[in-house]
């Protein structure tokens, strides 16, 4: 079972929210930090780091002595990652999407397959708990690559048929936030029940609704804000299957880089109702029992 947890917006929780569901989901347990730009989970989870590899993609390089610049490479490429300046025959490779559709064209294998690093995968546990991370290399400007590759790793060291999983995505609904969303089974948006976390909760549901995935709902800091987040969650049909109240002690823990299910009292009561549903969820009950405001 793969679960994503997602927020439209940063600042939310999210990476609170899985953390908190590490200590309260049951059996074989992997937790993954897909926000491979600002990986912070494992300041929570303080894992033990016992392998890191380096993740490329492939990139087109060029042998000048081949080439007859004809410029099929340069015209078939999307994303300008290509230029034959007549005498030369330019690529560059941080503009690469890494298709490979340049090779397949060039009429006299003038280019061959190459490789730029896109960050590290670390690997690891957190007491029981197997741990992997994706860290994007500074500089590099696209984190889908990077979130693939993790992603790949995930699936050749588990069965995901019989392990859980909890990616913490990337914030907001842009590319990097659907790859992390997209082959799940379920997707748990966290949101604030202010009118900036509604709209923010209105743009992820809409982006991940599209592709036809159960969600569910996590109020963070309830008990303050409006009604605008539950009446949504009402008229979209969206459980909310826990409300984390808005208590100081809280924020306490989150700013000591503490897990607050560890901490704060009443807090694991919340997760274990949040995990239970989605269990449920993912066993096929559309429609757990909504909790109360807390
Ligand atoms: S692999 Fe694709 S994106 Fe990269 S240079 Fe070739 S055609 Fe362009
Ligand atoms: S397709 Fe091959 S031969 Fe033609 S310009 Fe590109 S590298 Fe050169």
């Amino acid at each position: 079972m793969k679960i994503v947890v997602a927020s439209g917006k940063g600042g939310t929780g999210k990476t609170t929210v899985t953390a908190c569901l590490t200590r309260v989901l049951s059996g074989k347990l992997t937790v993954v930090d897909l926000d491979v730009e600002a990986p912070n989970l494992h300041l929570f989870l303080k894992p033990e780091i016992t392998d890191t590899q380096t993740a490329h993609m492939t990139v087109p390089q060029v042998d000048q002595a081949l080439c007859i610049h004809c410029r099929r490479c340069s015209e078939i490429c999307q994303f300008k990652a290509i230029a034959d300046l007549g005498e030369v025959l330019l690529t560059f490779p941080e503009l690469c999407h890494g298709c490979g559709g340049c090779m397949a064209v060039c009429p006299e294998a003038a280019l061959t397959a190459g490789r730029r690093a896109l960050g590290q995968i670390r690997r690891g546990y957190a007491g029981e708990v197997a741990f992997i991370e994706g860290r994007l290399r500074v500089g590099e400007a696209m984190s889908p690559p990077l979130m693939r590759a993790v992603k790949a790793t995930v699936d050749a060291y588990l069965d995901t048929a019989t392990a859980t999983v909890i990616f913490d995505a990337p914030p907001g609904v842009s590319c990097p936030a659907v790859n992390a969303v997209m082959d799940s089974d379920l997707v748990v948006m966290v949101t604030e029940p202010t009118p900036f976390g509604l709209y923010d909760l209105e743009l992820a549901f809409t982006a991940f609704n599209a592709m036809g995935l159960p969600m569910a709902v996590v109020v963070n800091r309830s008990g303050r804000g409006d009604e605008g987040v539950d009446q949504f969650c009402r008229r979209e049909g969206l459980p909310i299957v826990g409300r984390i109240p808005y208590e100081r002690r809280i924020a306490e823990a989150y700013s000591q880089g503490q897990i607050p299910v560890d901490v704060v009292p009443g807090i694991k009561a919340v997760f274990r109702g949040v995990g239970a549903a989605l269990k449920r969820m993912a066993g096929g009950a559309k429609r757990p029992v909504e909790v109360d405001h807390a």
